[in-house]
């Protein structure tokens, strides 16, 4: 059986946390799929499409991965899609109860489908997409926050958002 890993988020925008559980997780997996969520509640710096983009140039020395983008619950792309493995990353112990609840969640929604949660490595512990959107807001370092292919095109992102 081909061992098929979901890796399910915002992406808004990748930061290296994700590269390195991308990376880590490509090597235990056939083939891992990188799933952009198009939420209709959160509101988004980049389109999906945008992220996806930003994603697949940052990543594309991996054969095993591809990008997507899917709008729906996760289990349902996940039987769609023949896959059997959610992936999340844990950094520190806020992650856990929100993982947890989601785990549940989809665990009951579809009993065939595990999560795994891998750990992020101390180096990346405190990295989010949050709050490098922070640092970039205020003109901070984005080097090695984020990939380097992402930093220009954050800051002009924010550069195009009207200030009120
Ligand atoms: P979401 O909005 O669904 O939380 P994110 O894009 O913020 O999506 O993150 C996707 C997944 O990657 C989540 O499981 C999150 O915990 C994990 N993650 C985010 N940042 C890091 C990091 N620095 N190290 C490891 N995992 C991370």
């Amino acid at each position: 059986m081909r061992r098929v890993a979901v890796y399910p988020g915002s992406f808004d925008p990748i930061t290296v946390g994700h590269v390195d559980i991308i990376t880590r997780i490509s090597r235990v997996f056939d083939e891992v799929i990188v799933l952009v969520a198009q939420s209709s509640q959160k509101s988004s710096l980049f389109p999906a499409e945008e992220r996806k983009t930003l994603i697949e140039k940052t990543l594309s020395h991996i054969p095993n991965m591809r990008v997507d983008i899917f709008g729906g619950l996760t289990v349902d792309y996940m039987r769609k899609n023949n896959a059997h493995v959610i992936v999340r990353g844990l950094r520190a112990v806020v992650d856990f109860e929100y993982e947890m609840t989601m785990s549940s969640v989809n665990q009951k929604l579809a009993p065939d489908i595990e999560t795994m949660l891998v750990f992020a490595r101390p180096e990346f512990y405190y990295i989010s997409s949050r709050g490098v959107k922070e640092v970039a807001l205020n003109g901070g370092a984005l080097q090695g926050l984020v990939p380097d292919n992402v930093i220009e095109p954050l800051k002009q992102k924010l550069a195009s958002i009207p200030k009120n």
